[in-house]
């Protein structure tokens, strides 16, 4: 990747999708004008915005455009404009659909605690002090995806059927990811499910300790997802790394998020065999849309994990990464992430406020 220009496809989204992914392409600006690189950016519509110009959440033209990019950057879909659509026809449908479209089958959410916003997370500062976790979770099997589902009437009642499915391979594919990353990290690996109850995760736990036959240096724990959801809480600093499926991680991820003291903050990306996505972990949050309030770190750490894990550049993402602890250590805040002694400021403000220290810290 090191030598050839970058083809970027971006998806602002919805929401606040629109206004963070803004942001984040100042700070991309700044990346490839210091770092000689050329990013071929290219912009397209997804979710409610491309149901409302074309009558698709996924139009035709948006796909072949996340096909034929290196990557995708991608704000956030949904809101209650769309929310009494069919489901076929919903902004959310979009990004299932892309995912599975372009492979992407492990979605790593990396859980970082900024030491300047210990304060903010509502869990005591002892226990989030240097949580590093990493969450791997599953995303194209699952009850997302699985079939039967809908809702149909049996004798005048109404049914509502969703299909828990995983299959052999699909399991097999995403823990060797986690154990690979496990590898490089603490090498400590626990894997959630239900086995206790779901038949469709005892196989997930039996897949997973048979992988774990090739990776003797990285210790496995089965968890079950009720008990993960209460360690998180009581003792996060145990976990190096989380893996899951689709549900219960997208579940357990908000959580998580919550250790770090905003779902603002966290970034992602999905992983495919050649293909990747990235975008921060939360929604489009009608609620706080418009507003220039929202906070776009997330979107601009997103563009950090992007750099670092999909175009080889190790020591930008680095750079990023130091200009928003930096710019958190000076104590600007976002509402989401403001505590006393801190000044507020809006979604624009916090975003040059980046792009000035990378301006200033890249060489
Ligand atoms: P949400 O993540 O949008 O918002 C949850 C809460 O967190 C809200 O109070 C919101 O104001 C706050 N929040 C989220 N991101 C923030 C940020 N960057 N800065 C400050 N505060 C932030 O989740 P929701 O309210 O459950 O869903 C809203 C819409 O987003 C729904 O239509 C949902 O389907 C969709 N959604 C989309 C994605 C995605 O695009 N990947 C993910 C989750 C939800």
């Amino acid at each position: 990747m090191r030598n050839k220009e970058l083809n970027l496809a971006i998806f602002p989204g919805d929401g606040i999708g629109i206004e963070i992914i803004q942001e984040a392409l100042k700070v991309l600006k700044v990346v490839s004008v210091k770092s000689s690189r050329k990013f071929n950016i290219q912009e397209g519509i997804i979710g409610g915005a491309a149901y409302d110009l074309a009558g698709n959440p996924l139009p035709e033209e948006s796909m072949e455009l996340a096909g034929k990019s290196d990557a995708v950057l991608l704000g956030a879909v949904g809101g209650p404009k769309w929310e009494n659509l069919d489901y076929k026809l919903r902004p959310e449908r979009a990004l299932l659909g892309l995912r599975k479209q372009l492979g992407l089958f492990a979605n790593l959410r990396p859980v970082v605690v900024f030491d300047s916003l210990i304060d903010t997370s509502t869990l005591k500062s002892e226990i989030i002090r240097n949580i590093n976790i990493m969450i791997v979770r599953e995303l194209t099997g699952d009850v997302y995806f699985g079939t039967p589902r809908g809702v149909h009437v049996e004798n005048g009642n109404r049914i509502g059927i969703n299909t828990m499915i995983y299959s052999e391979e699909e399991i097999r594919r995403i823990a060797k990811v986690a154990f690979e990353i496990a590898q490089k990290r603490g090498k400590n690996l626990v894997s959630v499910d239900k086995a206790n109850v779901l038949e469709s995760t005892q196989l997930w736990r039996d897949v997973v300790t048979e992988v774990s036959a090739d990776f003797p240096d990285v210790t496995l724990r089965h968890m079950y997802v009720d008990n993960c959801a209460m360690q998180l809480i009581r003792n996060p600093l145990q976990f190096d790394v989380i893996l899951t499926t689709n549900m219960f991680g997208d579940i357990l991820s908000d959580e998580a998020s919550m250790l770090t003291g905003s779902i603002g903050m966290l970034p992602s990306a999905s992983l495919g065999r050649t293909k990747a996505m990235y975008e921060p972990i939360h929604g489009s949050a009608p609620d706080i849309a418009g507003k220039n309030i929202a906070n776009p770190l997330a979107a601009i750490l997103s563009v950090a994990l992007m750099l670092r894990v999909s175009f080889d550049m190790p020591k930008e993402a680095e750079m990023i990464e130091k200009a928003v602890t930096d710019v958190l250590e000076k104590g600007l805040r976002t509402p989401d992430i403001c505590q006393g002694g801190t000044k507020i400021v809006s979604t624009e403000t916090m975003g040059e406020a980046v792009v000035e220290k990378l301006k200033e810290i890249m060489p």
